[in-house]
């Protein structure tokens, strides 16, 4: 008999913390930067063999990885979301996000990769032949990531407008296609960033795990940074959909 309570009680138990925390939880959005094939020396490089170890897991799981694009349209029609979705982005371009599309490829997940137009065809970065290759082979997008990668915040109304509408114009005529997600570079944002942004025709777009406005605002929602050490338990934390719940006060870097 009391073993029967006890089931009950613990029962209870998790559909009240269920229920506490459901509200607060969003679709993963995960983000990397470069991809390395020896070693990852810096928190924005991971290496190819630790990438497709986190492609495994996401498989294994089940999630149902979406574009940013598809993810902000059904955030748009306030559709009610499968509770498996994640969105892959990559943020500046690099020549080495090219291993990772071949990646992606095989396990055949859509992602953005978030490309600073006047870096195209540069060294060091993706070229223009890279990037009509993945668009016309894989499932991988395009977004902005501005002109130059200037920090938006600090940009008068004219630059501000050029670095967030030239760059969706240079790559919509350049490799004619639809740009209609943004990443703001180093994450930096305020109220007139995301005024200009919409006005621009973007229909959402992407900051880091910085916050300046509680989840909801379509055009500042937050992401995760995924490094070389997330295997595991920890990835499994950083993909639960409550990760920011918890990171809401972390600092810019
Ligand atoms: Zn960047």
């Amino acid at each position: 008999m009391m073993r029967n309570k006890k089931i009950i009680f613990i029962f209870i138990l998790f559909i009240g913390v269920g229920w506490l925390f459901t509200p607060l939880y969003t679709v993963p959005i995960i983000t990397y930067h470069a991809i390395s094939t020896n070693f990852a020396d810096t928190s924005l490089k991971v290496t190819l063999t630790t990438f497709y170890k986190q492609m495994e897991f996401i498989k294994n799981r089940g999630y149902k990885v979406i574009s940013l694009s598809d993810y902000c349209q059904l955030l748009r029609r306030k559709e009610k979301l499968p509770n498996n979705l994640l969105v892959i982005t990559f943020d500046d371009g690099y020549k080495d996000n090219l291993w990772a599309v071949n990646i992606l490829k095989q396990f055949n997940f859509p992602a953005t990769i978030f490309l600073i137009s006047n870096k195209i065809d540069k060294e060091n970065y993706l070229s223009s032949q890279d990037i009509e290759w993945f668009l016309n082979n894989t499932k991988v997008k395009i977004g902005s990531h501005t002109l130059t990668h200037s920090y938006l915040p600090h940009l008068d109304d004219a630059s501000l407008i050029r670095e967030i509408k030239d760059s969706k114009e240079i790559l919509e005529k350049k490799f004619r296609v639809n740009v209609d997600t943004i990443a703001y570079p180093i994450g930096g944002f305020d109220h007139r960033v995301l005024k200009v942004a919409e006005e621009c025709g973007y229909i959402c777009g992407v900051t880091t795990n910085r916050v300046l406005f509680k989840n909801g605002n379509i055009y500042a929602l937050k992401r995760i940074r995924i490094s070389e050490r997330d295997l595991g338990i920890r990835l499994w934390g950083k993909l639960s959909g409550f990760y920011s719940v918890f990171k809401r006060h972390r600092r810019q870097r």
